[in-house]
């Protein structure tokens, strides 16, 4: 099994990337912030949002004791914003619960929010040089192909395989710099060689040895998920404009983009009914949005209303657009606001 790693470390050496902000840091807030960036999001759009947010949250004590609302601001854009939810909480309680020190085992590290073993494990590879195993998506798909993998890897047998293939395929020698080297060299060819589609085989240093390839399988490895059509869901905004000001409101701390400034919504239904009554919205262009579970369509109405009292709740507020889009706002308010209601 030292194959693979015996191939991948000269690989990662000359071809890797060496340069990334997060790299040759032993910091393990910062391996932890940008593992985190990284789960769902490419390296090139993380990287301004790493350095942003670690000029911002300078260290696990600033991160505890900022608010969620200025986190989840310098999050906005990077979507999936229960990782921000998670790394506020997760540095209150090692903080409280830790002293302030970061934890130094895989195992306790997954106790905390948004840490899951591959992260927990690359985390410790990296800040910690320990030996461990990590299985993010990319290298799923790599191991899917290089041992002709032919179950879907979502499912628990075929997982606990991966795992297996992940743990006995580590370098046999205990040095913290090939670990390090080894689990970049998985990301690296991951995000550079074995891409999702049209992978770069000719320039892959498993070449050689890779089941998908001899057989001719790569297009049809790793085996997709089989699939079932996302639900459409459909919501009114409600732009509500008061002398230049709009009223945003901020959503629930669970569910879809948690914690945001949102305009107010409508149920589809309620056009038929009260509200619209007596209002006679503008309609704007309808905007669609694609979650990772369902499909929404989003019917956007502008409605200028004369209000006094411009103070309403704690979780409501009237701001000026311009200072709308400096908020923890998402993706289609953004769009609206700047579409729409500038100038
Ligand atoms: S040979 Fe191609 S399919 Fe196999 S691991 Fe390399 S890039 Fe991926």
């Amino acid at each position: 099994m030292a194959a693979l790693a015996n191939q991948l470390i000269p690989w990662q050496k000359k071809y890797g990337r060496h340069d990334l902000p997060w790299q040759n840091c032993r910091d393990p807030y910062a391996v932890w912030l940008s593992e985190i960036m990284l789960q769902q999001t490419q390296v090139a759009t993380a990287i301004p949002y790493y350095q942003r947010f670690i000029l911002q949250f300078t260290d696990i004590e600033t991160l505890a004791q900022a608010s969620v609302d200025d986190v989840l601001s310098c999050w906005s854009g990077l979507g999936y914003y229960s990782r921000a939810r998670n790394l506020h909480r997760a540095a209150n309680v090692i903080l409280h619960e830790f002293d302030g020190s970061f934890p130094q085992t895989r195992e306790l590290l997954q106790q905390l929010p948004g840490i899951g073993r591959s992260t927990a494990a690359a985390i410790m590879v990296f800040a910690y040089g320990q030996r461990e195993a990590i299985l993010d998506g990319n290298v799923k798909r790599v191991f899917a192909r290089y041992f002709g993998i032919r179950q879907y890897p979502g499912e628990t047998r075929t997982l606990k395989q991966l795992w297996r293939l992940a743990e006995n395929s580590l370098p046999d020698s205990e040095s913290a710099d090939d670990i390090r080297t080894y689990t970049q060299a998985l990301m690296d060819l991951g995000s550079i060689v074995c891409l999702r589609r049209k992978p770069l085989c000719q320039q892959c240093p498993l070449q050689q040895r890779c089941i998908a390839y001899g057989e001719g399988r790569v297009s049809q490895l790793p085996i997709p998920k089989p699939s079932k059509p996302l639900p459409e869901k459909e919501t009114i905004f409600m732009i509500y404009r008061n002398d230049n000001k709009i009223l945003l409101k901020k959503r629930p701390e669970k569910g879809v983009w948690g914690g945001l400034w949102c305009f107010p919504e409508h149920e589809i239904e309620s056009r038929k009914n009260t509200i619209f009554s007596w209002m006679q919205p503008l309609k704007l262009p309808q905007l669609r949005h694609t979650f990772t579970h369902f499909k929404l369509s989003i019917y956007p109405c502008l409605q200028d209303v004369r209000v006094n009292n411009t103070v309403v709740s704690m979780d409501m507020v009237w701001v000026h657009p311009e200072e709308a889009l400096r908020m923890a706002i998402p993706v289609p308010v953004k769009k609206l606001i700047q579409s729409h209601l500038m100038g």
